[in-house]
């Protein structure tokens, strides 16, 4: 189902926008959005802690935001501005979102694991000339005490994780539980935000149902109360979910990290503010 346009006056919903989950040329175009801003619009590739704050900022600015989501989350958190929901159905489907909805600019603030995202906004915005910039948090670097394992995938993560008395603790995303289901010698213990698609078929696995941010002292009494001896996290560099990795190197807790992906091309800046200063830099100041 697709629903398009809203009317100034609707205030609060039409800061929404138009929602729309069919990809492909056909849904990028059914998306399109009528708002009341006469900035230069923005689109903002969102699913971080960064794409909401770039959005929020971006709005203070007076630019017109579409701020997108994947749809991974039931509990998404909207910014200012409009926001639409769903894949757009690969370059070409990206490339004609952009082109029906007239973005002047792009700004990558997608979780630094989301790669095809990534990579399919360089190829979109490099065929349509379409100026694109991506934020990148910084990632975490080993401290002394760290005992780190860094693997390239999810998949070598959960060959790697060593089995022990106590429980491994994982903390990758729903997407890669499925890795760790041959993985009879360990004692899971999942930390995600939503339940895996598919039910989880490992005989000793455990989940909580949890986001961010988590404080040192909480990130001490999970360890302890569920006798957490191997962590399994990837580089996503996030403060909110930092206080795990000094946990496990107070306890000297083995961490299996997954490695970045390979850094994408362009004006990659480590900073919200950073990034929506060039953001209005390039863009100009919006007509009043
Ligand atoms: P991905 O593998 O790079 O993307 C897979 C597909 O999902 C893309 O090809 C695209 O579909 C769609 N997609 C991804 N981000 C989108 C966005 N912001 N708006 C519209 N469609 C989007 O990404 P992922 O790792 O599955 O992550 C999905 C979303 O969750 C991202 O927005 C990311 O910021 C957020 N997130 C990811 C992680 C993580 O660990 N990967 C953690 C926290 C949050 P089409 O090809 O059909 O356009």
């Amino acid at each position: 189902m697709t629903q398009i346009g809203r009317h100034a006056a609707d205030h609060d919903e039409s800061r929404r926008g138009a929602q729309c989950s069919e990809p492909g040329v056909e849904g990028a175009i059914a998306a399109a959005t009528v708002l009341a801003s006469s900035g230069p619009r923005v689109l903002v590739l969102g699913g971080s802690t960064e794409g909401f704050a770039a959005a929020e900022a971006l709005v203070a600015r007076g630019y017109d935001v579409i701020t997108s989501f994947a749809g991974r989350t039931k509990r998404r958190r909207d910014p200012l501005g409009a926001s639409r929901v769903g894949g757009f159905g690969g370059v070409d489907g990206f490339a004609a979102y952009l082109a029906v909805e007239d973005i002047a600019l792009v700004v990558d603030a997608t979780h630094p694991f989301a790669s095809r995202m990534k990579s399919n906004a360089s190829a979109a915005c490099a065929e349509l000339g379409t100026p694109l910039i991506h934020i990148d948090r910084p990632q975490w670097t080993r401290q002394p005490g760290d005992d780190w394992r860094i693997v390239p995938d999810p998949a070598a993560a959960a060959e790697l994780a060593p089995a022990s008395e106590g429980v491994c603790f994982v903390t990758l995303g729903r997407q890669h539980v499925h890795h760790f289901e041959k993985r009879h010698d360990l004692d899971l213990l999942f930390r995600v935000i939503d339940p895996p698609e598919q039910p989880c078929r490992h005989p000793r696995a455990d989940f909580i149902f949890d986001r961010g941010p988590f404080n040192l002292e909480a990130e001490r009494a999970l360890f302890e109360e569920r006798r957490v001896t191997c962590l399994v996290t990837k580089n996503s560099g996030s403060s909110a979910a930092e206080a795990k990795l000094a946990v496990a190197r107070e306890r000297g807790v083995p961490v299996i990290i997954v490695d970045r992906p390979t850094p994408v091309d362009g004006q990659v800046f480590s900073s919200v503010e950073e990034a929506v200063a060039a953001a209005a830099e390039m863009l100009g100041r919006p007509s009043a």
